[in-house]
């Protein structure tokens, strides 16, 4: 078993978030040994274990109370949630910060071809997506009928492939979008790194370790402003 009195942050082993919250906690001054095949680093002078995991498994590590804390895209962890609550699982957290890295958006894309006014023109259509849920409430709050398709990959050829009539995806800067002939119509989810904590209280020390870390990380947000 591991050491239950150190502060265990799961973070996403490699991928979009990876880079910048490993920089992030080495600017708060928190020195790190990292193996790029192991799933445990620690810190060699604070009390902390970083968990390396795919960022999809981040939001239920946090919500179950097997991590402490956790860096996670704010689109996973809305979904994670909206999936949790839906199937009556534990699905609380605190959100710590709010981060400056990691910036997206779902959004609805169409094929170029397709006549597209507003939502509406989606109504009786298919859209894939990896986030139903998110879509989902967006199509209900739109009162819109339209079918979410889940794909957790490729969601970008799914048109092409005749899955679905349109999709609806995370975007950055819309190149890959138009390089598969899609046009983005509607925001459905504005999305960043956040740092989020569990809903049980942790013990003393740890709670005071996290108070000493967030200032730090409001210091190093505001020197890049
Ligand atoms: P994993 O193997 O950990 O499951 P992944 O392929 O699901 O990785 P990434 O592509 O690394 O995930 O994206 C992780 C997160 O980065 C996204 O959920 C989102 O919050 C954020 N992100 C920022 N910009 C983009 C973008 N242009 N496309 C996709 N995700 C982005
Ligand atoms: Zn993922």
């Amino acid at each position: 078993m591991s050491d239950s009195t150190r502060l265990r942050i799961a973070i996403q082993k490699s991928g979009r978030l990876s880079d910048d919250s490993i920089a992030l906690l080495k600017a708060i001054g928190i020195k790190l040994q990292i193996r790029d095949r192991l799933l445990i680093a620690h810190s060699t002078n604070e009390p902390i274990d970083l968990l390396r995991v795919r960022d999809d498994d981040i939001p239920g590590l946090v919500m179950d109370g097997v991590v402490d804390l956790g860096f996670i895209g704010e689109n996973e962890l809305e979904e994670k949630m909206l999936e949790r609550q839906a199937a009556k699982k534990q699905a609380a957290f605190n959100t710590l910060r709010r981060l400056d890295y990691g910036g997206c958006r779902l959004s609805i894309a169409v094929p170029n071809e397709m006549a597209y006014e507003n939502i509406k023109s989606l109504e009786g259509k298919k859209v894939a997506t990896t986030y139903p849920f998110l879509l989902e409430r967006f199509f209900a709050q739109k009162n819109v009928n339209a079918q979410a398709v889940m794909l957790t990959g490729s969601v970008e050829v799914a048109p092409r492939a005749g899955v679905a009539d349109a999709i609806c995806d995370l975007v950055s800067t819309g190149a890959t979008l138009e390089a598969n002939g899609l046009c983005e119509e509607d925001v459905v989810f504005n999305s960043k790194a956040v740092l989020i904590q569990k809903a049980d209280a942790l013990s003393d020390e740890k709670q005071a370790l996290v108070s000493r870390l967030l200032p730090r990380i409001d210091g190093v947000i505001q020197a890049k402003e």
